[in-house]
């Protein structure tokens, strides 16, 4: 086993980066900005997209599939949203390369093969999508219209961290169309909440909803709706968006329908998406010193058996047992692997599948065999216990569920002990440096403060909670009144 991880206390980013590569979820690549996901990080992510897709279909929605590629004049006809992702396109130009007379053996782009209009690597779909359902939609009897596309987009992003901010990345983007504002509203709350489910049923991430400032919202949307979390190290992570876009695409892209009253309406939009950060937020919620740590919903392995032997005979007989382990697991949908690989020993075993957070280890020796038990040792706890191997599927089934419930609770603890309320300036800095999370304060609304506050303090406003009440107060930095608190913090 290669040498010990950088601790979290030492170098929190430094931990993270390690802790991607030897927990072997993914790597940098020769791409600028761009990573491989290897197979045991993609098959994480595979878990989330099993679950995300079903979440979806069970909402009404269906998927299908748009080009890579958007003609720049689709690209830029809703201005606010070209203009907004414009200075992180890549864009294709040339579709043909020739060798280069002037460098033996390299090649160059054919003059003579330059494109007629130039293709804009997606960095969002809404131009292509909206440009597509034109066709689509014609009466009310064509709405909703509820798609979704699992894709990869690319935004040229000058400072990249391996999942949290890669310039391609893997997403999923839900664009849909509606007969009223009121029902295009509804879908994009809706979806910001099967976001916040997912986060906290499925990763046990516990994640605050609001929306976001008329300065942080996405370009082109009316309102952003968005789930934030709360890492380790105290800074806030935008786990994902929902975005309620108004009619701007249906005008930008001439989509109207007829009503039931037979006039002619534009549709109402709404957009939304989560990406391959969501892997950052997994492994910067749960994990410690030694490792990854994963819930047992998204565990490739939920389970790993580890035989202790000294003799072939000795291996037999524990590969009877745990035989009958793992029929009893996976009759019960428990995933698990028996690691009798004989090219390492039991101490690299267990260090490796700490290292990659299987959240449940079952050691079997020849001692265990005589007396009936087993060793079962908790990745989250790091806490040992010898149980009976009577009754072991139940046992572990259970313990499945309380290490769920357990990283929820611990990382909602650390949440709640990181959101702290402020009344004014000079404590909101000391807050931001020293304990740092979310700081709950009065703000009058306006970007200029915004903007004044993350000069200052290099914190800016994650949202504006949905379930903050209403409460009359000063800014925090001006003093001016204010209605309500929002949640600043230093963000990913
Ligand atoms: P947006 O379309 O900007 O609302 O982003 C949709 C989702 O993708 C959000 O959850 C973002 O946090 C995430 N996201 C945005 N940019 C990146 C990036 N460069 N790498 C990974 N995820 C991203």
């Amino acid at each position: 086993m290669s040498k010990k991880l950088t601790s979290r206390a030492e170098d929190y980013s430094k931990w993270y980066n390690e802790l991607v590569v030897k927990a072997d979820l993914a790597e940098n690549s020769a791409v600028r900005g761009c990573m491989v996901i290897k197979p045991y990080g993609y098959a994480i992510w595979e878990k989330m997209q099993d679950e995300l897709d079903k979440m979806f279909k069970e909402t009404g929605h269906q998927n299908a599939y748009f080009p890579l590629f958007v003609p720049k004049s689709l690209f830029e006809a809703e201005e606010k949203n070209a203009e907004g992702f414009a200075k992180e396109c890549a864009v294709v130009t040339h579709y043909r390369l020739q060798n280069d007379p002037d460098n033996k053996g390299k090649l160059r782009v054919d003059p003579k093969a330059k494109l007629e209009e130039e293709l804009v690597v997606r960095p969002t779909s809404e131009a292509i999508i909206w440009n597509t359902y034109r066709g689509w939609i014609q009466s009310y009897r064509d709405l909703p219209l509820l798609i979704n596309q699992w894709a990869n987009v690319v935004r040229w992003e000058m400072r990249t961290r391996l999942f949290l901010r890669t310039a391609e990345f893997l997403w999923q983007e839900g664009h849909t169309a509606h007969e009223t504002k009121k029902e295009a509203l509804a879908e994009a709350e809706l979806m910001n909440d099967v976001y916040a489910k997912f986060a906290e049923n499925f990763m046990a991430i516990p994640v605050i909803q609001g929306i976001k400032t008329e300065s942080e919202r996405f370009a082109g949307a009316e309102e952003t709706y968005c789930i934030e979390a709360l890492m380790q190290d105290g800074k806030a992570l935008q786990a994902g968006t929902s975005h309620f876009l108004g009619q701007n695409f249906a005008k930008a892209f001439d989509v109207k329908f007829a009503n039931k009253e037979g006039k002619q309406d534009y549709v109402w939009a709404t957009s939304w998406g989560v990406s391959t950060r969501l892997m950052g937020a997994l492994i910067m919620t749960h994990s410690d010193d030694n490792g990854l740590v994963l819930p047992p919903s998204l565990a490739p392995n939920q389970v790993v058996i580890v035989p202790i032997y000294k003799s072939e005979e000795d291996l037999e007989a524990i590969t009877n047992v745990a035989n009958t382990i793992l029929s009893e697991l996976r009759g019960k949908n428990i995933t698990v692997k028996y690691d009798n690989r004989t090219t390492h020993r039991p101490g690299a075993k267990f260090a490796q599948h700490e290292l990659q957070g299987v959240p449940l280890r079952i050691a079997i020796g020849a001692r265990d065999l005589a007396n009936g038990t087993v060793e079962i040792a908790r990745r989250d706890t790091l806490t040992k216990e010898v149980v009976a191997m009577e009754g072991l599927s139940d046992k572990i089934e259970a313990l499945l569920k309380t290490i769920q419930k357990d990283l929820f609770n611990k990382a909602l603890d650390f949440r709640n002990n990181h959101i702290t309320e402020v009344d004014n300036f000079d404590e909101f800095i000391e807050v931001l440096e020293s304990k740092t999370g979310f700081v709950s304060a009065h703000w009058d609304g306006t970007a200029e403060t915004e903007d004044k506050i993350k000069e200052l303090t290099k914190a800016t406003i994650r949202c504006i909670p949905l379930e903050g009440i209403e409460e009359m107060g000063d800014c925090v930095y001006t003093g001016n009144p204010s209605k309500r608190r929002v949640l600043f913090a230093k963000a990913y």
